[in-house]
């Protein structure tokens, strides 16, 4: 029988799937507002933030808005320009 696990997991995982593992951020707002793909194809579903940052940092991304959140890709790209790659990786503590 199947389970519809995603609503689920959207609940109990702490972050978006755009986070990186390495980046301690939280989220900023719902979780899945766009989805960014890669060159490649592979894409992550994510928040403004997290988006952000991995848009940021890959070659060729694009963003798409969810569903429901249709300035999302737009918000997403606009943080994007003022990020460097990785920019969790060089964020200090003020
Ligand atoms: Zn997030």
């Amino acid at each position: 029988m199947a389970t519809p696990l995603a609503p689920a997991l959207l609940t109990l995982t702490p972050r978006c799937a755009a986070a990186h593992r390495d980046d301690a951020s939280r989220c900023e707002g719902p979780r899945a507002v766009v989805r960014v793909i890669d060159q490649h194809g592979s894409e992550a579903t994510g928040c403004v933030h997290h988006a952000a940052v991995l848009y940021a940092s890959l070659v060729r991304p694009r963003v798409y808005p969810s569903p429901g959140h249709t300035g999302a890709a737009i918000e997403v790209y606009r943080r994007a320009q003022m990020l460097q790659p990785f920019a969790f990786q060089t964020a200090t503590a003020a």
